[in-house]
């Protein structure tokens, strides 16, 4: 079956597929063929999730453009939302930055506010995390991007001083 199923996903996504056995609740993570977007970094300097696919690498609230460290996150797209999937992420094609669109543009590094561009993300939470996910990933109230919350100082937010966590913890697959 998992062959099967590994079969048409991307190279990326093989290693995903193949952490699955005996993971009871890895269901809503594991996206189906198609339905992902690898390429999605921590920045050290701001800690947000942004998008890694272009030389540039964005505006990053910190200064200058984001840096990438650590995974390669491999982020679910499209479908409806569940009670452990949130639906309205979206790329800001001016700072590179996950953010959530649902309350209207938060405030972008870039100047004014986000925008959304592309595909419509749909992100696990409170869950448990399979050996191929990280949890601590929050929603910032601030500027509404998806920041990384695992370090005491929670990073540089484009609405002034650190980032500040609400509501779910995201359990994002990677790489
Ligand atoms: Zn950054
Ligand atoms: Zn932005
Ligand atoms: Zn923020």
């Amino acid at each position: 079956m998992f062959l099967t199923r590994a079969a048409g996903v991307t190279a990326g996504l093989v290693g995903l597929a193949a952490a699955v056995p005996g993971q009871a609740q890895a269901a809503p993570v594991i996206p189906a063929a198609g339905t992902a977007q690898s390429n999605w970094r921590f920045c050290p300097k701001c800690y947000s999730m942004f998008f890694f696919g272009y030389a540039d690498n964005g505006r990053c609230p910190a200064g200058g453009a984001h840096t990438a460290q650590g995974y390669n996150f491999i982020l679910p797209y499209g479908g409806a939302e569940t009670p452990n999937a949130q639906s309205y992420w979206r790329f800001c094609p001016k700072c590179y930055s996950m953010h959530f669109e649902y309350y209207g543009p938060g405030p972008c590094p870039a100047g004014a506010g986000h925008t959304e561009q592309g595909f419509v993300f749909v992100l696990p939470h409170d869950i448990a995390a399979p050996p191929t996910s990280q949890s601590n990933w929050r929603f910032c109230q601030k500027c509404f991007v998806l920041f990384f919350y695992g370090y005491a100082d929670n990073g540089r937010c484009a609405a002034g001083g650190a980032h500040s966590a609400q509501g779910y913890n995201f359990v994002l697959p990677h790489a």
